[in-house]
Parts: C-alpha cells; structure tokens; sequence
C-alpha cells in the first residue's frame, strides 16, 4: 500500500515536472522568435542570444533526463544533472541580460516570463535530485589539504569533501612546458613553475589564507575561487552556490555564497 502512494507520488512529481518543462519550452520558441523580428539587431548577436535561449532549455532537460532515467544512487548520474542544472542558471541569467538590454516592453515580458518558468522547473528539479541524493552520504573531510601525488595537492570541500581545488605540477594541453596548474571551481590556469615551492610550502601546513594570499598575488584580486576567507574554509561548486552573472549577454563576474552566508566576487 505505502509503496503503491510512493509510486502515484513520484508519477504525479513527474508529471508536474513535464508540464514545466514543456512550459519553459513554450518561453523558449517565443524568444527566438521574436528576436527573429528585431530588425535592428545584427544577425552574428540574434544568432548567440537564440543559442543562449536554446541552451537554457536543453540544459533544464538534459538534467531531468539525467534524473529521471537515473537508478537511486548511481552518483554520476546525480552529479551531471548538477552540473546540467547550474549551467542552465547561468544560462537563464545571460538570456535575462540579453532581454534586459534591449529595454523594449516585450523584452521585459518575455524575461519575466522565462525567469518563472525557468524558477518552476529549477525548484522542481533541485527538489528531486535533493531527494535522490538523500542516500548519498556527505563525507566531511578530515584533511584540510590532501597530498595526492608527489608536487600534487588535493582540497576537498569542508561540506561534502568532494576535491574542490587542484594544485600540480604539469602541463594542460596548451601548456608547451612545465607549469604550476591551478583548477578551482570557477577556472583553471598555468602559472610559472618556479613559484611552485612557496606554494608547495603553504599547502603543506595547510594554511589555506596563505594559498588565498598567493593566489591574490600571482592571479587576480578574487584570489583562491573555491576559499571563503570569512569562514577560512574551502567549498566545491555546490556549496559555495556560484552564480554567473552576466551584462548584455557578456560575464561580467561569479559570485559565491557559503553556507553560512558569506558572499564575495570569486572571479572576474
Ligand atoms: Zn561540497
Ligand atoms: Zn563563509
């Protein structure tokens, strides 16, 4: 009997999710095509805002099939439909720059339209994969930085433990010699190899303000993207609740939130 109300209850959560889902889809076609009578505006521009519309809407329904063809736990399926989720956000928030910009009152209707329906879908969504990753235990770290190759270190998140921030020596694909790579959860990027043992030192007392202070010098102001200097803790993407934010269709900045609150510009 209980497992017969948990199955209507999941078949009417499902249900509910395609009737947003195809609503966001109606929003969609109705911005393409009107930017489609703008006459003014150039066709290299109405072609990036109509693939900015478009990828909003296929990311919001790649992360529903992600979740709905998922069997319960299976955390690869869990974390794409994460990542599908927060690439439409920062989608939804160009298309809203884009709408905004070009200050007519069906713009203005159009991006009120897309943000609710896109709200709609998005709670929905976030809502099931908080269900389905209910099993999934959070691993509170015990390291604050973890060795994990010679001249390679490790920072997981102090929430969830995933590895939020990657120092190493080597080489990226554009990379023609040996480099001090930096991946954190906004960007990555090579810095002078020689640098790497002051790093390196820091790392190893695990004394992250350093890190934070390195990167502030040897970067950009924003310093360590993953690092909430308030808290001196680091987070992963999740829990630092990223948000891209962008001016006339162009980023502009990401701002991250912790968990308890603190909010800073984490790249520019
Ligand atoms: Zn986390
Ligand atoms: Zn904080």
């Amino acid at each position: 009997m209980e497992n017969k109300k948990n199955q209507s209850a999941a078949k009417e959560r499902t249900w509910k999710i395609r009737e947003y889902i195809s609503g966001l889809e109606k929003v969609k076609d109705e911005i393409i095509e009107y930017l489609g009578t703008l006459s003014d505006l150039d066709d290299s521009t109405r072609n990036l805002w109509t693939g900015d519309t478009k990828e909003c809407y296929y990311s919001i329904a790649a992360a529903w099939q992600m979740l709905s063809s998922q069997t319960k736990n299976n955390n690869r399926f869990l974390d794409s439909a994460g990542n599908f989720l927060k690439a439409a956000e920062s989608r939804l928030a160009q298309v809203s720059s884009e709408l905004t910009s070009l200050d007519t009152k069906e713009a203005r209707c159009l991006k009120q339209e897309v943000e609710e329906s896109f709200n709609y879908c998005h709670l929905a969504l976030s809502a099931e994969l908080e269900r389905l990753s209910a099993g999934k235990k959070n691993k509170k770290p015990t390291q604050k930085v973890i060795k994990a190759a010679e001249n390679e270190y490790h920072l997981p998140c102090a929430v969830c433990g995933e590895i939020a921030v990657k120092f190493k020596i080597g080489r990226t694909k554009y990379d023609k010699k040996d480099s001090l790579v930096f991946s954190g959860i906004t960007f990555s990027r090579s810095m002078e190899k020689d640098l790497a043992p002051q790093l390196f030192k820091h790392l190893e007392q695990e004394n992250l303000s350093r890190v934070h202070a390195f990167m502030k010098k040897h970067y950009k102001r924003e310093g360590l993207d993953a690092y909430c200097p308030k808290c001196g803790k680091i987070y992963c993407k999740r829990h630092y609740r990223t948000r891209e934010e962008y001016d006339e269709g162009y980023y502009d900045c990401t701002y991250g939130t912790c968990p308890k609150g603190h909010k800073r510009i984490i790249h520019d």
